[in-house]
């Protein structure tokens, strides 16, 4: 496990408003996703990959999920259709996570989000726990690429 930071003392709880699945005021919402999740989500839904993400061309986030009027596609009364195999940045909101001097980095959104304030305070092991999160889907995508160059 790598050293890590994150903000203390921050109380959060989501209240399931679904404000972080579309755009707001201001803010366009991006929801990216790597293509190992892009697999697990066609797996998921039966989808292939286009109809439901565009390539970003770049970087280890290779997809964003696609929006309709501003909002995921994924995204139905509030809930999410996906959850059990919804992106990492969806698991991590309303933090991000980055690497910084050899060390990880989680923070807060600026991003409003109403269960920020609410519930009980996030403390190491919530952190703790993003990073494993982050850890098997990057170790399961690694192993998947392998597999496919194999082939
Ligand atoms: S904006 Fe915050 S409270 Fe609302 S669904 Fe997203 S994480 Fe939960
Ligand atoms: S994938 Fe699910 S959690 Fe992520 S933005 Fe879409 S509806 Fe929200």
């Amino acid at each position: 496990m790598p050293e890590l930071d994150f903000p203390k003392g921050v109380r959060w709880s989501c209240k399931r408003c679904g404000m972080c699945c579309g755009d707001t005021r201001g803010r366009e919402r991006r929801i990216l996703a790597t293509e190992y999740e892009v697999d697990l989500i066609s797996e998921f839904t039966g989808l292939k990959a286009d109809a439901f993400s565009r390539p970003t061309g770049k970087g280890l986030y290779t997809h964003a999920i696609k929006k309709v009027n501003g909002v995921c596609i994924f995204l139905r009364d509030r809930s999410c259709l996906i959850y059990e195999v919804r992106p990492l940045v969806c698991v991590f909101y309303p933090f991000s996570m980055g690497l910084k001097d050899g060390r990880l980095r989680f923070e807060l959104t600026r991003e409003r989000c109403p269960g920020i304030g609410e519930g009980e305070v996030l403390g190491r092991e919530y952190f703790e726990g993003l990073f494993q999160a982050y850890r098997s889907v990057m170790e399961s995508g690694a192993r998947s690429l392998l597999e496919r160059l194999r082939r």
